[in-house]
């Protein structure tokens, strides 16, 4: 078996980190793969006039999977004053509905709960992808400079597969876990106050009655953001709509350690791009200082989506290999880039990892 892979590295500290996965995913052991580069993000606008080139995303298209670094810069806007984000108008175009973000806890001095006895944190925060307040993206409305309007949409069918998806992925971890604990999905949304929201919780609920033996609950957004501070320990899967999914799963992602260290997958029907949760950090671009572990991971999820897509249980056990790298990596104190403490670059980092997998 060998697969393809479109990498699109992007702005800022985009190419540092995937560089980094790369170097990984040679060293992981896995099936055969081609990488082949396409420019994206707003440096390809600077020079190409846009940041998305057609045959960029024709090439995503083709391709097995896409390996994603970060895109947009600060100063490079549309006329309408905002950044451009092809990665986003990729989850549009190749209808990624499923954003999946891992939050795990490598190491308690990562997290700012450290001492106050944090437990094991082991989830994956589900982002509804293409609906929700982003489906007006591109297309809100501003009225003679005085009202600005952008609107959440909820569609049954983008409710249905999302939430679907949240069950498998339940199922999915409660067959991995060892102790083969209950799954749990918990459905994240305002439905108390929005007819949108209450529509989200409704059809969640039908969907809830064809997986009988995954747990239930619900919360609203805003408690779920005391809830991860307070209890983070408490969940398996959570699914939410798209604005609530993006803010909570920078939360989540402070909670084991900060963007630098949170991996996530856009996975659609028949595409799926890889990327971290981070933007491009034009703080730190050009200093060699990101942390590639978001990347590296995601690099991990690309292997384990190839595998259960294809039955290929050699990409399967690389993205083993790879998880299994960095927890090696991180269990070392002070093993780590700035962001947590540590002292080594972006490239010593990787290295680590790579080594780790042989
Ligand atoms: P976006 O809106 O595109 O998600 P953002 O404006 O929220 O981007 P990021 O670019 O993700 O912001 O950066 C937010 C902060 O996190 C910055 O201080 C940045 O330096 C830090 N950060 C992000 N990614 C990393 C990383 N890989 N390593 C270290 N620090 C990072």
């Amino acid at each position: 078996m060998s697969y393809q892979i479109a990498v699109l590295k992007g702005d800022g500290i985009g190419p540092d980190v995937v560089d980094e996965a790369l170097r990984v995913l040679d060293a992981s052991g896995g099936p055969e793969l081609t990488f082949s580069e396409y420019p994206s993000g707003a440096n390809c606008f600077k020079q190409l006039g846009t940041p998305l080139p057609d045959d960029s995303v024709a090439a995503c298209r083709q391709a097995d999977a896409v390996l994603l670094g970060a895109m947009g810069l600060p100063d490079v806007r549309w006329p309408d004053g905002t950044e451009m984000r092809p990665q986003v108008d990729l989850r549009f175009l190749l209808d990624l509905y499923a954003g999946v973000r891992p939050i795990y806890l490598y190491h308690a001095d990562h997290s700012p709960l450290k001492g106050y006895g944090v437990g094991e944190i082991d989830f994956v925060l589900l982002r509804e992808n293409v609906e929700g307040l982003f489906a007006s993206m591109n297309g809100g409305i501003q009225l003679r400079n005085e009202t600005a309007v952008d609107s959440m949409v909820i569609t049954r069918t983008g409710t249905q597969r999302i939430a679907k998806y949240a069950f498998e992925l339940a199922q999915q971890r409660c067959a991995e876990r060892a102790d083969q604990s209950p799954g749990h999905v918990t459905c994240v949304d305002k439905a108390n106050i929005f007819r949108s929201m209450a529509f989200f919780r409704q059809v969640f609920d039908e969907v809830a009655t064809g997986y009988s033996q995954i747990d239930v609950s619900h919360a609203y957004v805003d408690a779920m953001a005391m809830y991860l501070v307070r209890q983070p320990e408490a969940y398996d899967v959570l699914v939410a709509e798209n604005m609530f999914g993006d803010i909570l799963s920078d939360l989540a992602a402070g909670l084991v350690g900060g963007l630098g260290m949170a991996p996530s997958a856009d996975i659609g029907t028949d595409a799926a791009v890889f990327q971290p949760v981070h933007g491009t950090a034009p703080d730190i671009a050009g200093k060699g200082i990101a942390n590639p572990v978001g990347t590296i991971l995601s690099a991990a999820m690309m292997w384990r989506w190839l595998g259960h897509r294809h039955t290929d249980a050699d990409a399967l056990a690389a993205g083993e290999r790879i998880e299994a790298a960095v927890r090696i990596v991180m269990a070392e104190k002070g093993a780590t880039t700035p962001d947590l403490g540590g002292k080594m670059t972006t490239h010593e980092l990787g290295s680590a990892i790579a080594d780790a997998c042989n």
